[in-house]
């Protein structure tokens, strides 16, 4: 932590302190700056984004996206407007097409009746850095990266929080009003409270490998589509996008 941080820390009480930088912290961090209510987001990471994950963005966080000023940015971070959004199910890269789900590019849809914005692809390698830049430029939101949460200790008025500085090895405590754990699926803040999941657990496993290629068309004649390489007992998910730098993802 660096001085200044530590002296935050010490001398305040935050109302809110956020365990996590992924796209839920994140979201949380930029309406509570919306609001202009004062928090801290610690964060493990760096703040980027090492595995790419999520690809699909729903209407409604379209809508959180465009409340936040974000949307316009979000849009040009993913496929582009003349991207065919085809899904294609095929025995593998450059072998049998089985099925075709058609979907047409963003600029072929017909607008929503219901809401002004509606579901768009913006895989997390993209997504979490807009989101980040945003939260970034927000007076009340005070980010530290390379700063884990360890534990935490509930208070008569709130929570004292126990954080390391993965670069100094320096531990703080510092105290917040409401911790909001939003440290992923397998976080220190839900176990700790003891809170189970329910449900039938795992059902699937899904991965998602970026890669570039500028050979990927020379291979396949399906164009910028995104396919599912049904052979694997894992489904696979390749998304080709020529007119981004070459660049796919599977
Ligand atoms: C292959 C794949 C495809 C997916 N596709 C989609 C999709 O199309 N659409 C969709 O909506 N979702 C999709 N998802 C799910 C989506 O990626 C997750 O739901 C989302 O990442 C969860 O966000 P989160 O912020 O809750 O958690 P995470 O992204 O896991 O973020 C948690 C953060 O907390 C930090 N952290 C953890 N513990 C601590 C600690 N003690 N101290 C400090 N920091 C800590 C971690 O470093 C991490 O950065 C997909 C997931 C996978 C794996």
């Amino acid at each position: 932590m660096t001085e200044v941080q530590s002296q935050y820390a010490k001398e305040r009480t935050i109302p809110v302190l956020i365990c996590g930088g992924g796209p839920v912290g994140l979201a949380l961090a930029a309406e509570l700056g919306f609001q202009r209510v004062n928090c801290i987001l610690v964060e493990q990471g760096d703040g980027s984004v090492p595995v790419p994950k999520m690809s699909q963005l729903t209407t409604r966080t379209m809508e959180f996206c465009r409340r936040w000023g974000i949307a316009e940015r979000v849009k040009k971070a993913g496929w582009p407007e003349n991207h065919p959004c085809d899904f294609v199910y095929v025995t593998s890269l450059t072998g049998y097409e089985l099925y075709r789900q058609k979907s047409p590019s963003y600029a072929q849809r017909p607008e929503l009746s219901y809401s002004p914005e509606g579901p768009r692809h913006c895989p997390q390698i993209f997504f979490d850095p807009v989101l980040l830049e945003h939260v970034s430029s927000l007076r009340t939101v005070t980010l530290w990266h390379r700063i884990r949460m360890d534990s935490f200790v509930e208070e008569s008025d709130g929570v004292a929080v126990n954080l390391t500085d993965l670069e100094s090895g320096e531990i703080e405590t510092i105290r917040t009003r409401y911790l909001v754990g939003c440290d992923g699926f397998d976080g220190l803040t839900r176990k700790t409270l003891g809170i189970e999941y329910a449900g039938e657990g795992v059902l699937s496993f899904s991965v998602s490998i970026f890669f570039r290629s500028a050979e990927l068309q020379r291979c396949t004649t399906r164009g910028g589509q995104d396919f599912f390489d049904s052979s694997m007992r894992t489904a696979i998910g390749v998304i080709s996008c020529p007119s981004m730098d070459a660049s796919y993802g599977a």
